[in-house]
């Protein structure tokens, strides 16, 4: 990410949302996000994940510059490399949570997905909701289901936007043991924006960001991570 910034017009004038950031994230690491309310967090992750285009600056994901790439052009390399758990989860409403997990695996042209689909449901614990619809499960359920999904193209980064944010204490370690499963199994990069200081203190490295701007950019100790006796 090289000098990043992103606004907005609006009523006649213009928002700085993300004011010159600079950073780079080591393939296989982990870390977050921090930082106050409003202060430009999920912005940045659309933009790192080719969600969303920045005002200027240059955003390279796996050697890819995103840039000057099209709509279509983000998507394709968003279904090659990213995984991407939203915030309010995005499932599709009409879908069952299996339709919803098998998604992505269709927009690649894969086949036999079906019980793939199943496998991964049954590895977030929510095999036997397989043919609910979004409105028919619980928010932790829904979280779950998005991981699923996410999970789907064996992501090489998942980005994962308060992916504990709605869930009590005990999804939410679920969520965590499955999504840093994720990095020590497969060598998933983890980039997550948190509010949660338990979460954030488990990723290598922490970036603050406070209107717009990064205030902090901390590697973590190894014996403040506790990563590697937890996970
Ligand atoms: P939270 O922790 O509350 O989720 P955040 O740090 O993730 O907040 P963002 O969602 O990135 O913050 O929003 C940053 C700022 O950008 C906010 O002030 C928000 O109102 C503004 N913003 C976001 N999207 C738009 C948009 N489409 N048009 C105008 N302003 C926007």
């Amino acid at each position: 990410i090289q000098n990043v910034s992103k606004t907005y017009q609006s009523t006649g004038r213009t928002l700085t949302v993300l004011d010159n950031i600079n950073f780079s994230v080591e393939s296989g690491t982990t870390m977050s996000i921090v930082g106050p309310s409003g202060s430009g967090k999920t912005t940045l992750l659309g933009l790192c994940a080719g969600l969303d285009r920045s005002s200027t600056g240059s955003i390279q994901l796996h050697n890819v510059k995103l840039d000057d790439l099209s709509e279509d052009q983000r998507a394709q390399v968003r279904n090659q490399y990213v995984g991407f758990i939203f915030q309010n989860f995005q499932l599709m409403p009409t879908l069952t949570a299996l339709e919803n997990v098998m998604v992505p695996m269709e927009l690649r042209g894969e086949r036999k997905i079906k019980p793939i689909a199943m496998d991964l449901l049954e590895k977030v614990g929510l095999a036997d909701r397989a043919h609910h619809y979004p409105a028919q499960l619980s928010g932790g359920e829904q979280q779950r289901v998005s991981l699923a999904r996410a999970f789907s193209n064996k992501p090489r980064i998942l980005f994962a936007d308060e992916p504990t944010g709605s869930l009590d204490a005990e999804t939410s370690e679920k969520v965590i043991d499955l999504i840093f499963g994720l990095n020590k199994e497969a060598g998933t990069t983890l980039v997550l924006v948190t509010h949660d200081n338990d979460l954030a203190s488990k990723t290598k490295r922490i970036i603050r960001i406070k209107g717009g701007k990064i205030v902090a950019d901390e590697p973590q100790a190894p014996t403040l991570k506790g990563e590697e006796s937890q996970h």
